[in-house]
């Protein structure tokens, strides 16, 4: 199609033009036409505020706050806020645009946004990220709603920084308003399994994955990379159901033990060292990269964008990719990945489970009433396992990688949705 200029694919591409070249392929193969691939491609809203913020030494430092709405045409928009140095315009419109491809894949009534701000809560105290996230908030008061706009945690923030939003937006309001934001602390509206809801849907889905392979949980192997909230529940729960878990990293470099790693130990001992596994004593120190080229069945990125490129697709050993961050191969990777028969159950399918109690938490909100633990993880897992059964289906009839099959999949729900409401 004439009217797609092939998104260039550097390897290190920025995750705009990475997300972009499986949309331009996703598109071609079902055939939609110029208008709906414009209508589709382009951002509904790109919000860039100006944060000036006191800082506990009284100066005033100015912090850019981004928010891109990508879609709206499932519904209101949804998507976390990034607290990153790195966050820029570009990232953010590329995450905005993988969670309205996540949602449709997922198929619940959202579109897709996100927001960031380039920041390092690292380095800040709590009073001074409460001023950001609060400034952030009072910028965006017209962006957000429980109708409109629905914000989450993602990288560098969580329950502490969304009840901050929440307070913020309640006080414009004049009410207590739970339902613009998820993500929450329990005791405000959050609902129960939405922490470790991405690592479990990212769990369900590397089972469902092995066993289209005939792999045995109890006899695989994995390594995890990243030990935040998608990598450490990830890590935890499938060692819950067997699988032997040689490898996981953070920050502070990677940790192998070829005789499997006690997960739950890990997590005590990060929870108890400042959130970091430096100097973990339960298994042998290897370089971060190493990681990725491990003799393991299951490799779990869990961390952040383009850490699966050119450079270390060739050395990967294991038999199946479950992506639980957004966006942590590049799309040059992609045909290393592909011709080495690897199975990779891509990021929009795989870290949905979060997205999806986090819509379990607004429906609760606004229904005021609360579900069990047992009634979210079951309806999650049931979405996430019809989401993989879906992708799969479509990638033996397109006889694509499971990655264009999701977005064939959400591409197809987008705009169909989208030819019925007309005009939105
Ligand atoms: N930030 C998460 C994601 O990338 C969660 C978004 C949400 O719950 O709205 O999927």
């Amino acid at each position: 199609m004439s009217y797609i200029e092939p998104a260039p694919i550097k390897d290190k591409e920025n995750p705009l033009e990475s997300m972009m070249h499986r949309f331009d392929k996703a598109v071609q193969l079902l055939g939609i036409s110029e208008e709906m691939y414009h209508i589709l491609k382009t951002p509904r809203k790109q919000v860039i505020v100006g944060l000036p913020v006191t800082m506990d030494n009284g100066e005033i430092k100015t912090f850019e706050g981004y928010r891109v709405i990508h879609s709206t045409i499932l519904g209101p928009s949804k998507g976390g806020i990034r607290f990153d140095p790195g966050v820029n315009l570009d990232e953010v419109r590329a995450l905005a645009a993988w969670m309205t491809w996540k949602c449709a894949v997922v198929d619940i009534p959202y579109g897709g946004a996100k927001g960031g701000i380039a920041c390092n809560p690292r380095q800040m105290s709590a009073g001074e990220v409460e001023r950001l996230m609060r400034a952030y908030t009072t910028a965006m008061l017209d962006v957000f709603g429980p109708d409109q706009d629905i914000p989450a945690p993602d990288m560098g923030t969580g329950q502490r920084e969304m009840a901050w939003l929440m307070d913020e937006y309640s006080k414009s309001k004049g009410m207590t308003v739970q339902a613009v934001v998820t993500g929450k602390p329990l005791v405000l509206g959050g609902s129960l399994g939405r922490t470790e809801a991405t690592g479990r849907g990212v769990t369900v889905s590397a089972l469902a994955g092995m066993d289209k392979l005939r792999l045995n949980p109890y006899k695989a192997t994995a390594a995890v990379q990243g030990f935040g909230n998608v990598g450490s529940f990830a890590a935890s729960l499938l060692h819950e159901r067997g699988v032997s878990i040689q490898a996981i990293s953070d920050i502070s470099g990677a940790y192998y033990n070829d005789g499997g790693i006690d997960i739950e130990a890990a997590i005590a001992y990060r929870d108890s060292n400042n959130g970091t596994l430096e100097g973990f004593a339960g298994a042998e120190r290897i370089g971060g990269d190493e990681l990725f080229s491990l003799p393991v069945d299951v490799l779990v990125p869990a961390a952040k964008e383009d850490v699966i490129t050119l450079k270390n697709a060739s050395s990967i050993q294991a038999r199946m990719i479950v992506e639980g961050a957004n966006g942590p191969t590049s799309a040059k990777a992609d045909d290393i990945i592909n011709e080495k028969g690897i199975m990779v159950v891509p990021d929009i399918l795989a870290n949905a489970g979060g997205v999806t109690v986090s819509y379990f938490e607004w429906v609760q909100n606004r229904i005021g009433y609360k579900w069990t633990l047992e009634r979210i993880n079951r309806r999650s897992d049931r979405i996430m396992k019809d989401a993989f059964n879906k992708v799969y289906q479509v990638s033996q009839q397109y006889q694509v990688s499971l990655r264009i099959a999701a977005y064939i999949v959400a591409i197809d729900k987008v705009a169909s949705t989208y030819k019925y409401r007309g005009g939105f």
